[in-house]
């Protein structure tokens, strides 16, 4: 599939050749149709799978650390980038501004912003009309020059300035960024410029991006017609075109469209973005141009490539990442494609070359192997550098097969001809110098011997959390300067080959099949079998290597085993060969291909783990793979595992995938010289596609290579097999601001609570439908893989009815109409069973809850009860549950009832109408939901806004960072007692602006419309005092009596829980507020640190309403809720049970 810049250098070549007269530009409306033809369809897809959730992502703390964000865009186009946010970051935009040089662009964003409903405003929020400037974005000042307001106004700062549809026209693009980033508002955490660019690679001289993200897989796709073709072909060559023609070879691939390739790039930058010099001046720049293995990692144009030389270099490097908010690529032996990134400092480990040689007894704390021989090899060094220097000294590590290869192999497993003897690489590691990503300190965990201990170095507290992640998943927690490895030793090796033509696919099932279970499942510890399926001189072969390792070379001697020659038929070759030489006989290197272009080709590979590699399933998919494989030179290589690989347990090492009997590579391989084109982007899709299509039938997935691609997450999901949670954990503690980021994605840790959604409501209201709308939007959220489920609870109801009465349960659980007809004989048979075991609504809930044990987010239909989040909090403590009612008006339920069959007007209707009128009208309900969502509209849209804007937010890393921020003390105020530190948030840096940003942003009600901000001392005069100065509301305070100017009134208020838990406490005070600080009637909401018992939040209620407040009119916002001193149930048995009470956090202990 050709690019779109490969279209657009075509169609300009083509018209270079025609064409001799000047080229004349677009005209607005040509350019328009042009865009219009690009963002249709497929197009989109970038946008709704890419640009819009990378943004999200990225700005969603910025957003959250501001009450109010100012926004440019450059080049929007007829509609807002902004605009498609999730409504909780679009509601923070309250000023925007744009430069749209296109009229008519300009004039539809105007209208887009204005022309819709209120409800559908694309930023709803904006203080003053948009400024749409209709002028490029230019290098001097801007908005001087606008015509379209007259006014000098460049001094305008900005929070975020977004490039939105890559840069053209803009040279050089680095100018551009470094202007924009002086518009940034100047502030201590500053703002961000991000830029959208499509075609891959943007080249910004300098200048260090904050992050970066690739989407490749971007396709357009164009109807291929002359009208659209014509419009479409000038808007890519950025010029009216004599001869539009396109090749007939691309129209012919796709008779009805004609797909490109669309890759996109996401780069962010920061104030920091012009900080290199700090780093270069303290490090050593590589000398000269770096060339690295991998050939599509050398495309990319790192902001620099610094090779320290000493320990320091590299803290230097750590700490300046730190600071300026960068992230790092390192390169070992360069043979990945993570270890250069576009705009990101390298750090080239090559200095880092030594390999030392402890032999045994050398070591001062004892070893656990036979041989307590250890090695020592800093991460500089390649394979062959390790294997020759330990062979002379008679050992060997087991490492990979290809001599140039680095410590990427050895930190994320290596897989080698001595792995079933001695296991992985990973396995053998007993000690790492590590420089920590979080603080630039130096690391020593496992054995690390005197001598190579650096100065200042230190043992960390996680040691053994870090030593067991670095065996396996090492490339992901700080840059390791030097691995020690139990050695053992050294082999010399017999290496014998056969090849095997193979007529058909039943021939290749056969053979494979053979070669597992009859040759390779057969063999002793010290041999290892590989195999090829490829395809050459037009033939699909089986190629076979046999290695044997052995103390002594006369064991080389005996002869090929005979069922080795029935089953593969005679030895194409046999050598004797020692650790260095074995390097030489690989099948791949010497006997495919004709060698692979002397080795001047360029590959691209993912690694799968499979058993019964014979079986029907496998196999297929192997021979189909080397049938459809886009370049004669691709391959699959199956190296066999098993042995001591299998011995170890899966969480022994971060190396999770252990059982397995071939790693099978899918090697895409194509000519050197054709690097970056369309033969080496095509091999690329065919190992995905063919990693894809074994993915489901392996066990496990290679880590190493692995990296930021959007086409690598499904593979790094099964790459670390159990493992992958605590990898997590041990991700977010290691390197917590992620400056290791191009490497194996790791999963964002999972969420730590469970939210628990109880959907009720009316019959016919829409409830299982909401459910099912909400569970997709949480499991298709883009910035987080969450688990979700919907259950009904009434279904065990439904269950024990339909035994007892012989009813059909079936139709109880599916036929709504049925189930309908039985709703109130089911509601008599529940009630009865309630009658004789009144904890029944507990065990069901339990029993759902346990039920979904393995979801993240549960959501519940089916609930009759009263104010379920009083009632059930305190038996899920740690989870946070929440009810959202779901209402609609009594016409569209019954349509609604229609459409679903129940046509039925008789008792049922009379019954149903009655159960529902008691619970329909909202005001008869004496407690308040969480939410009510109005469930009126047609289609989806409402339902799915709801959730990304209500429901969305709970799975917000946010609330995770505030609850870190909560310290737990152990014993305090007394023995037994862990006293979690809710008001030394406001003590952790940043700690009072997230929580005061959260209170403000999670509050379900409108700021707008409360009179005051109520707080009670002392807890809730630290929150209540921030919140109240960022959302613009007075602030009302309760203070013990006496301490407030006359008139006040006042309550009995008794000691707070924490306060009883002391042992001098005293029992009851009075608290008391001014009389007249807030008019009787108003509506206010009260803002405590936490709600526990409840005592004292009824205090204040009843403090309030004496001065006149109605419950109604009061909501709560607390910072933690501790569910199982039961306040909700407190609070609504004094009869404040229809007050709205919120709460951040929710703390499973006392
Ligand atoms: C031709 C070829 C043959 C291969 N053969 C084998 C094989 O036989 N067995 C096997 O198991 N695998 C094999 N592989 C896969 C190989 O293990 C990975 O490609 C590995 O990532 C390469 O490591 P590197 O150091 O050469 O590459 P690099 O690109 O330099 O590094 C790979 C990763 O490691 C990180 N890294 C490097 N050094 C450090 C450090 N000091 N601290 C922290 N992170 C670091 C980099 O940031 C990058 O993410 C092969 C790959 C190729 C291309």
């Amino acid at each position: 599939m050709a690019t779109l810049d490969f279209l657009k250098q075509a169609l300009r070549q083509k018209d270079n050749a025609t064409a001799s007269s000047p080229k004349q530009p677009l005209s607005e409306t040509q350019y328009s149709a042009g865009f219009d033809i690009l963002m249709r369809g497929s197009g989109w897809m970038t946008y709704q799978d890419f640009i819009i959730p990378q943004l999200s992502q990225l700005l969603a703390p910025l957003f959250n650390s501001r009450i109010h964000i100012s926004a440019l865009e450059i080049g929007p186009g007829p509609k807002s980038l902004l605009g498609y946010l999730p409504g909780h970051l679009r509601r923070k935009i309250k000023r925007y501004t744009a430069f749209e040089p296109n009229g008519l662009f300009a004039t539809r964003l105007e209208e887009w912003f204005c022309a819709s409903s209120e409800a559908e405003y694309p930023l709803p929020c904006l203080e003053n009309l948009p400024n749409i400037h209709q002028i490029p974005f230019v290098l001097q000042d801007n908005i001087e020059s606008s015509t379209s307001t007259g006014t000098r106004d460049n001094d305008e700062k900005y929070d975020i300035i977004l490039f939105c549809h890559s840069m053209y026209g803009m040279r050089p693009k680095h100018k551009f960024i470094e202007r924009a980033l002086e518009m940034l508002i100047e502030r201590p955490q500053g703002g961000m410029v991000v830029v959208f660019h499509r075609d891959g690679v943007l080249h910004l001289d300098g200048l260090v991006c904050h992050r970066t993200a690739s989407f490749p897989t971007g396709v357009v796709s164009v109807a291929n017609n002359d009208k659209v073709l014509d419009c479409f072909a000038p808007f890519i060559a950025g010029y009216i075109m004599q001869d539009v023609g396109l090749d007939n070879a691309i129209r012919e691939a796709h008779p009805d469209h004609l797909l490109f390739s669309s890759p996109n790039v996401m780069a962010a930058f920061t104030k920091h973005a012009t900080t290199l010099p700090e780093l270069t001046a303290q490090v050593p720049l590589v000398k000269g141009d770096k060339m690295v293995k991998n050939r599509e990692a050398g495309l990319h144009r790192p902001a620099s490539i610094v090779r320290p030389t000493e320990v320091r270099h590299v803290q230097h490097c750590v700490r300046w990442a730190l600071r300026h908010e960068a992230s790092l690529a390192v390169i070992g032996g360069g043979h990945s494609g993570h270890c250069l990134w576009s705009n990101v400092v390298s750090v080239d480990m090559g200095a880092f070359n030594q390999v030392h040689i402890l032999t045994a007894g050398e070591d001062e704390r004892k070893c656990d192997v036979d041989s307590c021989s250890l090695i020592v090899v800093e991460t500089g060094c390649k394979t062959v550098d390790i294997v020759g220097k330990t062979m002379a000294a008679g050992l060997i590590v087991p490492l990979g097969a290809r001599p140039s290869v680095g410590a990427g192999l050895w930190l994320q497993g290596g897989i080698g001809h001595l792995a079933r003897l001695h296991g992985l690489a990973c396995d053998s590691i007993v000690g790492a110098v590590v420089v920590s990503v979080d603080s630039g300190q130096v690391l020593c965990v496992g054995h690390v011997r005197s001598q190579h201990w650096p100065v200042g170095a230190v043992r960390p507290e996680n040691e053994t959390d870090l030593l067991w992640a670095i065996r396996g998943a090492g490339t992901n927690f700080g840059i390791v300067i030097s691995i020690t490895f139990k050695a053992y030793t050294v082999p010399t090796y017999s290496v014998r080959n056969w090849i095997v033509p193979l007529r058909d696919h039943l021939e290749a099932r056969l053979r494979l099949s053979d070669f597992d279970k009859i040759i390779a499942g057969k063999l002793p510890r010290n041999f290892s079998a590989d195999a090829y399926l490829y395809w050459d001189n037009d033939q699909l072969s089986l190629g076979v290597t046999m290695f044997e390792s052995s103390k002594s070379m006369l064991a080389f001697e005996t002869p090929t085993p005979s069922l080795m020659g029935t089953l593969l038929g005679p030895e194409h070759s046999f050598k004797a060969v020692d650790s260095v030489g074995l390097f030489d006989t690989e099948m791949y290197m010497s006997g495919m291909h004709g060698g692979h272009g002397g080795g001047k080709t360029s590959s691209f590979k993912r690694c799968l783990f499979l058993k019964d590699i014979g079986v029907v399933n496998i196999a297929d998919i192997l021979v189909a793979a080397v049938k459809t494989r886009p370049s004669s030179l691709c391959y699959l290589h199956l190296l066999q595992g098993g042995g001591v690989v299998g011995d170890v347990t899966a969480d022994a090492t971060a190396f999770g995938c252990r059982d397995w009997d071939f790693a099978c590579v899918v090697t895409g391989v194509w000519p050197r010289d054709q690097d970056g084109t369309e033969a080496a982007r095509a091999a690329v899709r065919w190992v995905y596609h063919v990693a894809g299509d074994l993915l489901p039938m392996s066990t496990g997935a290679y880590g190493a290579d692995l990296g930021p691609d959007p086409r690598d997450t499904a593979l790094a999901a099964k790459a670390f097999g159990p493992n992958r949670p605590r990898l997590a954990r041990l991700k977010r503690k290691l390197d917590p601001c992620n400056v290791l980021v191009y490497t194996c994605p790791l999963p964002k840790a999972p969420m730590e609570q469970k939210l628990i959604l109880l959907v009720t409501g009316e019959s016919y209201a829409g409830k299982d439908y909401c459910a099912d709308l909400w569970v997709s939007v949480f499991t298709t959220c883009a910035h987080k893989s969450i688990k979700a489920r919907a259950v009904s609870i009434s279904d065990a109801t439904k269950r024990e009815y339909a035994a007892a009465t012989g009813a059909n349960l079936n139709r109880l659980l599916w036929d709504r109409a049925f189930k309908e007809q039985h709703r109130p004989a089911l509601t008599a048979f529940f009630q009865d069973q309630v009658r004789q075991r009144p904890r029944l609504p507990e065990e069901h809930f339990m029993n759902v809850v346990h039920g979904a044990a393995d979801v993240e987010v549960l959501l519940i239909t089916g609930m009759r009860d009263e104010a379920p989040i009083a009632a059930f909090s305190h038996l899920v403590p740690e989870s946070r549950l929440l009810e959202i009612r779901v209402e609609a008006r009594e016409e569209t339920r019954q349509v609604r009832q229609m459409s679903h069959g129940d046509n039925d007007t008789s008792d049922n209707r009379k019954d149903n109408k009655e159960s529902n009128n008691s619970r329909s009208n909202l005001m008869t309900l004496n407690y308040r939901p969480s939410f009510i969502f109005h469930n009126d509209t047609i289609g989806n849209e409402a339902t799915k806004r709801f959730a990304e804007n209500h429901l969305l937010p709970f799975a917000h890393e946010d609330l995770q960072r505030l609850a870190h921020m909560v310290r737990q003390v152990p014993d305090f105020p007394r023995p037994g007692i862990e006293f979690r530190h809710v008001l030394g948030i406001s003590q952790q840096p940043g700690g009072l602006a997230l929580c005061t940003s959260l209170l403000q942003t999670h509050f379900s009600g409108d700021w707008a419309k409360f009179n005051a901000v109520v707080c009670c001392e002392a807890g809730g005069f630290v929150y209540a005092s921030a919140l109240a100065s960022r959302v613009d509301v007075p602030l009302v305070l309760i203070r013990e009596a006496g301490k407030l100017p006359p008139p006040t009134i006042s309550v009995i208020k008794p000691a707070s829980h924490i306060s009883c838990l002391a042992s001098n406490y005293s029992k009851e005070k009075s608290i008391e507020m001014e009389r007249d600080v807030v008019p009787r009637g108003a509506s206010v909401v009260v803002v405590d640190d936490v709600l526990s018992t409840g005592e004292t939040l009824c205090a204040v209620l009843q403090l309030l309403g004496k001065a006149g407040i109605d419950a109604e009119d009061t909501s709560v916002m607390v910072v933690a809720e501790f569910p199982l001193q039961r306040g909700r149930e407190l609070l609504r048995q004094r009869g404040f049970g229809r007050v709205n009470i919120q709460s951040l956090l929710i703390f499973g202990g006392a």
